[in-house]
């Protein structure tokens, strides 16, 4: 490892045990948060072990003593202390860039806008079902460091990695790297979709001929950026025939001209999941997998939780959980899941964004129940639409009764909000489980 002290900027769950991490490798750290508090476990814990713990505040002198910084990806590059180390040339890294120091060269990174958990857990399963040693790390998982850490030489880390992990790139090569689409998010964070689209396209940024870079090739931007790869490209579709990629034909899924598995077999629903399959099916192949273990794998997997999750049925409405959609290319997919008349629940934090791309879309939607920050913008959509049953409500139970209330026999009652949840919830996943709930109770 290059550096001697290191600052650790940020202290959730990465911040900490990267901190602890270098600690144990006899690097000096000090540990910087402003939000935290004195009293914070965590800061007496790491003080306990002889780190440097300092809260409440970003003192600019910590940059005298330190060589680089490791901080958290949430943390924007416009905060006064990463300005001030641009300035001075102080290195910044983020916690992927440590997965190599920690011996690990097996790694298998999924990005895109949508679809990295979904397909993380598809390439995991077949791995687990084929006897591959793999383990899962990052936003599922564990802090990808710490897996890294307790991996051996034969296991690969499957890890889903979001634009803010990949923004600080510098030395992160995955052996398979996976672009899965490319789509306007974020832009509270990254301020164009220029930086946001470039900083997903880190993940290949070091690849070399000798390394994947599994892409879709039915995404304009995705095929955009990956012609500037120097990583060997496989490419998926689901449109058009591919030789040197993965490929389907609507009736089954080949791998560089292979027939892999018959699509009549697969359990998952969705266009845009045959996306996430295809992207997985990609990188099996290229670690042996073999077809049985595949075919086993997409037989069973029927989704995860707060994805287009079938909630239940009610007087013959279909309820649906689509929380994790905190974008409209997520809306947009599940919407075009369904035919029947829709009631759709959306709604959340406001991230400056419109919502004229959903218009296409609306077609079936017969009425909306909106909530949070973005509630007026999404009713301006609904007037485009020339949707007149549009709700505002205050609660998720009200927004379920309101819903109900709405509906008729053999429609979807779907929330899928096209917002994160964090104006009103701590996670999407809360948001979720109270839909749940409230769709329970009725
Ligand atoms: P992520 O981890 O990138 O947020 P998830 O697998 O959790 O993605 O899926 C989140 C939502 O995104 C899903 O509910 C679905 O609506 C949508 N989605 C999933 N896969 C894709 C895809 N390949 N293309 C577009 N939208 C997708």
């Amino acid at each position: 490892f290059p550096f001697n002290k290191v600052l650790v900027l940020g202290l959730a769950k990465s911040g900490t045990a990267v901190s602890k991490l270098l600690n144990k490798n006899g690097i000096s750290v000090v540990a910087n948060d402003l939000k935290t508090s004195e009293d914070d476990g965590n800061v007496q814990d790491l003080r306990s072990l002889g780190i440097d713990v300092i809260v409440g505040d970003h003192p600019l002198e910590l940059l005298d003593e330190v060589d680089a910084i490791i901080k958290n990806p949430g943390i924007p590059y416009t905060n006064v202390l990463l300005e001030h180390a641009v300035e001075r040339n102080v290195p910044i890294l983020t916690e992927i860039e440590l997965i190599p120091y920690l011996g690990v060269e097996q790694v298998v990174g999924i990005t895109g806008s949508n679809g990295k958990t979904t397909t993380t857990m598809l390439i995991y399963e077949m791995f687990k079902v084929a006897n591959a040693k793999a383990r899962l790390a990052g936003n599922i998982g564990h802090v990808a460091s710490e897996v890294a850490e307790q991996m051996d030489d034969e296991t690969t880390m499957i890890t889903e990695l979001s634009s803010f992990q990949l923004l600080g790139v510098e030395t992160f090569t995955p052996k398979i790297a996976v672009l899965l689409n490319l789509f306007e998010a974020h832009l509270d964070y990254h301020e164009t979709v220029e930086n946001y689209q470039n900083a997903k396209a880190n993940i290949f940024k070091n690849q070399t001929s000798e390394e994947y870079l599994v892409y879709n090739a039915d995404d304009e931007r995705v095929t955009l950026r990956a012609m500037s790869a120097n990583s060997t490209l496989v490419p998926f579709s689901r449109k058009t025939s591919i030789e040197n990629g993965t490929y389907c034909d609507g009736k089954f899924i080949y791998f560089r001209g292979e027939k892999v598995i018959s699509v009549d077999e697969i359990a998952l629903v969705g266009e845009h999941n045959l996306e996430n399959i295809l992207a997985a099916v990609s990188v099996a192949k290229l670690e042996g997998i073999d077809n049985q273990a595949i075919e086993t794998v997409l037989k069973s997997f029927s989704g995860v939780s707060h994805r287009l999750q079938f909630v239940k049925e009610l007087n013959g409405r279909l309820f649906y959980n689509d929380s994790k959609a905190t974008n409209i290319l997520a809306t947009s997919k599940a919407l075009s899941a369904f035919k029947q008349p829709t009631i759709l629940l959306a709604g959340g934090l406001d991230r400056g964004n419109e919502f004229d791309e959903l218009v296409p879309l609306m077609s079936n939607v017969k009425a909306m129940v909106l909530f949070g920050e973005t509630s007026v913008k999404l009713k301006k959509l609904a007037d485009m639409c020339g949707i007149d049953q549009v709700k505002f409500v205050d609660t998720m139970d009200d927004a379920v009764n309101e819903a109900y209330r709405l509906s008729l026999r053999d429609d979807v009652i779907l929330l899928s909000p096209a917002c994160a949840s964090w104006d009103q919830y701590k996670t999407f996943e809360e948001r979720g489980n109270m839909f749940m709930e409230s769709v329970h109770k009725l």
